[in-house]
């Protein structure tokens, strides 16, 4: 999978075709236990107290989804997916975490900037009586569009106006390069403008951190580098009473839930390095099933926590909630 494969082109899904896909499938994601709506999944890990809040759905083409799979085996995953053989939904599960004085919001979802099934952040926020102007900290795993494009309102002021925003130094430089456009293949060119726009909106309020470390007492920075230059994770120091000692939001690290679980070995056409994505996220995993992590993946089924267990060369996915 080369960059290239990165191209925004295949988010111009024709309107039409969108809207019909998708209103069959919201119906049935309203069904699933707080899928779509304001119905907040809340947990506590720790000295955390952590409400998962969706951002919405995105879809995502076949193509990008399965790029390793025979095409006789796609249909049946993207099935379970709850998608159609061509285009699947992808949940968008924003941690928002209260501890100590904090407030702690990981990624700020598609704001307006990308598909019209997602950036219901602010929306699902108001529902579930949490008030933006509380949140101190943003901490983004990474500069896409669907993880910081709600950094900025249409009305050009801050989402989270009273906000520290946190990013890795390597995912600033990668993005922020003035021969970005130069070096990095035009499929990147949209997504670099996006996330030059989100992350000097922020510039005066933005710490760069690296592995290691802490965003407060007991969060920690991973290093999860493939899918941007400067993915990062975290992990949350604590029990959650049943005998996982940490938890591990892995932002991006780990797109699916079902896909790479089962197929540890297969590619994600999103990843900007998919070889080092790929180590990366079967790394993260296989240390999940050793230490018995709690797992929180931005888009796997909602509320998207659960842990990883061994199946054989490959994993399973046991949901939590
Ligand atoms: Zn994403």
């Amino acid at each position: 999978m080369t960059a290239s494969r990165t191209s925004s082109d295949v988010f111009r899904i024709d309107r039409r075709e969108f809207l019909a896909g998708s209103s069959a499938l919201a119906a049935s994601l309203l069904l699933q236990k707080g899928g779509y709506a304001a119905n907040v999944h809340r947990f506590q890990h720790g000295n955390f107290d952590i409400s998962v809040v969706s951002d919405g759905f995105l879809m995502l083409p076949v193509e990008i989804v399965l790029p390793d799979a025979e095409p006789a085996e796609r249909p049946d995953i993207m099935r379970r997916l709850g998608g159609t053989p061509e285009r699947a939904p992808f949940h968008t599960n924003i941690p928002v975490i209260r501890t100590g004085s904090d407030l702690i919001v990981v990624d700020d979802g598609s704001g307006t900037h990308f598909q019209e099934s997602a950036g219901k952040l602010s929306a699902n926020l108001l529902a579930a009586g949490i008030d933006p102007s509380e949140v101190t900290k943003v901490v983004l795993t990474h500069a896409h569009p669907d993880h910081s494009g709600g950094t900025v309102k249409t009305d050009g002021k801050l989402t989270f106006a009273n906000a520290q925003y946190f990013v890795s130094e390597r995912e600033w430089q990668f993005w922020t390069d003035p021969n970005f456009e130069k070096v990095m293949p035009q499929a990147l060119h949209g997504f670099a403008k996006g996330a030059q726009r989100d992350l000097f909106a922020v510039q005066d309020r933005l710490t760069l951190v690296g592995a290691g470390d802490e965003i407060v007492s007991g969060m920690q920075v991973l290093d999860t580098r493939g899918h941007t230059p400067g993915h990062i994770s975290l992990q949350l120091a604590g029990g959650d009473g049943a005998g996982h000692e940490g938890l591990v939001i892995t932002g991006d690290a780990v797109t699916s839930n079902v896909v790479f679980f089962e197929h540890p070995d297969w590619h994600f056409g999103f990843d900007t390095d998919a070889e080092l994505a790929l180590k990366n996220r079967k790394a993260l995993i296989d240390r999940a099933a050793s230490e018995r992590l709690a797992l929180l993946g931005y888009h796997w089924a909602y509320p998207g926590i659960g842990r990883a267990e061994r199946n054989g060369a490959a994993y399973r996915f046991v949901a939590a909630a």
